[in-house]
Parts: C-alpha cells; sequence; structure tokens
C-alpha cells in the first residue's frame, strides 16, 4: 500500500512536471518528439518486454546484442538515455556495477524494474567473480547465486506478471496487454518444457562451461556445471583454470565443453583438442529475441551432451 502511494505520487510528480512542461516549452528538455522510452539492461529482455509496451515505445537494451555487460563501459548518451527513460529494466543482480552506478544515480526509483527485487531474489547473494576478488579451486569453491537471472526460463515466466503490472502502471502498456501477456507466458512455458523434456534424459550430467552464467539453466534441469573455464569473467582463463577443466573433462566423462561468443575461444578450444572433446557455443547475451536465444542454447546443450565421451566404444577415433 506504502508503496502503491508512493508510486501514485510519483505519478502524479511526473504528469504535473508534464503538464507544466507543455505550458512552457521554452523550459523544459525538448524530449516531447521523442517515443516513449524502456531501457533494458541486457539485450535479451527487450524481445520480453516488446510485445507489452505500446508499438510507439522504443525498447532498448543497455549493453547491446552480442556485448557481454561485465566490464562494459556506458557512453556519455547512456546517461541521458536513463535519466529519460519511461522505465528501465534491470536484472537486479550485480553484471557490471557500473551500469548499477548509473541507475542509481539518475534513474528515479519508481521507474526502476528490478527483476531480482520483483523475485524476491537475494541479489547480494548473487555473485559474480569479475575483478576484484580472484576464484579459489583450493577448496571446494563456494558459488555465489548465478546473477544471469535471465536464462532462467522459469524465472522468466515467474516476471511476466509483474512485469505487465509495470508497463500498465506507468501508462505504456499495448492496448492488448492482457492477450499479449498471456502469448508471452505461453511462449515462455513452451520453452521451459522444451528444455525439462530435452535435458531429462541427461539428468546428472555435468557441463563445463566458459564463464559461470548456466548454473541456473544447470540446477533447473538437472545438470551440474562440472567446471567453468573462465572462472573471472574479465580474465583470460590461468594454466591453473585450464587444467581444472581438463580435469572436469575427464572426471565427468563430458564428450563437448561449451564456449561463448563474447569471449576469446583459443584457450579453451586448446584444451578440448587435446582431451578429444568437441566445441559447441551457448550464448548468455546475443539476440534481443530471447525465444530464440535460448532455443539456440537448448540445441547446444543437447548435441555436446550427446556426444561420445572420448575413448568410448562409440567414440570415434581422433584423427
Ligand atoms: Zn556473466
Amino acid at each position: 500500500m506504502k508503496i502503491n502511494s508512493f508510486r501514485t505520487s510519483v505519478t502524479l510528480a511526473a504528469l504535473i512536471a508534464g503538464v507544466l512542461a507543455l505550458l512552457l516549452p521554452g523550459c523544459s528538455e525538448p524530449a516531447s518528439d521523442q517515443p516513449p522510452l524502456v531501457l533494458v539492461e541486457v539485450a535479451p529482455l527487450a524481445g520480453l518486454v516488446r510485445p507489452l509496451v505500446d508499438p510507439s515505445v522504443e525498447v532498448r537494451p543497455i549493453v547491446p546484442a552480442g556485448v557481454s555487460p561485465h566490464g562494459y563501459q556506458l557512453a556519455p548518451s547512456d546517461a541521458a538515455d536513463l535519466a529519460r527513460a519511461t522505465l528501465v529494466i534491470t536484472v537486479g543482480a550485480p553484471l557490471e556495477p557500473a551500469i548499477n552506478r548509473a541507475i542509481d544515480r539518475v534513474v528515479e526509483p519508481g521507474s526502476v524494474f528490478s527483476i531480482a527485487d520483483v523475485l524476491g531474489i537475494d541479489a547480494a547473494a548473487c555473485d559474480h567473480p569479475g575483478h576484484a576478488h580472484g576464484h579459489d579451486h583450493s577448496e571446494g569453491h563456494e558459488h555465489g547465486a548465478d546473477p544471469h537471472l535471465w536464462l532462467d526460463p522459469g524465472l522468466m515466466i515467474e516476471m511476466v506478471e509483474p512485469l505487465a503490472d509495470a508497463i500498465e502502471a506507468r501508462g505504456i502498456a499495448h492496448p492488448q496487454l492482457s492477450g499479449y501477456r498471456s502469448q508471452l507466458a505461453a511462449g515462455l512455458e513452451s520453452i521451459d518444457g522444451s528444455f525439462r523434456r530435452q535435458l531429462e534424459p541427461f539428468a546428472g550430467r555435468a557441463i563445463i562451461t566458459h564463464h559461470d552464467a548456466f548454473r541456473r539453466i544447470a540446477d533447473r534441469y538437472g545438470l551440474e556445471v562440472g567446471e567453468v573455464i573462465r572462472p573471472v569473467s574479465s580474465v583470460e582463463p590461468t594454466p591453473g583454470d585450464l587444467a581444472l577443466a581438463a580435469e572436469a573433462i575427464r572426471d565427468h566423462q563430458a564428450g563437448a565443453i561449451f564456449i561463448e561468443p563474447q569471449f576469446s575461444d583459443a584457450l579453451p578450444r586448446r584444451i578440448a583438442e587435446q582431451a578429444g572433446v568437441k566445441v559447441y557455443t551457448l550464448d548468455p547475451v546475443g539476440s534481443e529475441d530471447w525465444i530464440n536465444l535460448m532455443r539456440a542454447n537448448l540445441r547446444a546443450l543437447v548435441a555436446g551432451l550427446s556426444e561420445p565421451v572420448p575413448g568410448s566404444a562409440d567414440a570415434e577415433p581422433q584423427g
């Protein structure tokens, strides 16, 4: 209730400001000819938001498609866009601290939709070894909760309802919001079902991934992350990291490893070649079309997990 009345007062204030801007055109920024703007932190979220907003609304990612959010540097124009956006949809878990800081600085709290907050996920528990802290492999390593929330179909299904409500509250909803909301939910549930069905035969199997972005998918669909080749997203894997990945390929009897387009593939390909396993691509951020991105990731997972273990009876001899 408190939040609602706060939101109402924020909306009222914005309305009054808008009316004043109309009355006093000389005093306002020349933004009236621009379409309403919705910013999403990472590109795949754009595809989930677009069907819910009015066709006149521009939906744009802060971090462009295909670019890793880790270490992403905001352009000066990003601050202006953040300030004028009607709604800013953030993951709400630490991906790139500079983005979180910019949002805190220039976006009014009523315009922020934080996925972590809305889903009751403790952002502070989400740990992404990106910059400062290293990765200690010596003890059974502790992983924080995976901040790549958008890669978990189950969480995205939970998000649809509150997202549609937030879009409606900002007055930018598609005229047929309820129909499109049901359609989106059905699309997400179909992807979730495909992951469940197609990964079920591989229950308990381990995947070796490039960086630590697929832990939520693994947890939800009965897989395990055997090892991460690049434990600190901002730096190339060390010889120790590579040795651990090679060991994990053997220990988990993997037939493939998974690389990501945002990072150099040279070192992962070398350990795959040495181990005689195939290389497939999982992409955390490659497209604004979430559904297609996730379909491609599922195909890669199924193909990689179907690869025979080197040295097993059905493995082809390495040439
Ligand atoms: Zn990441």
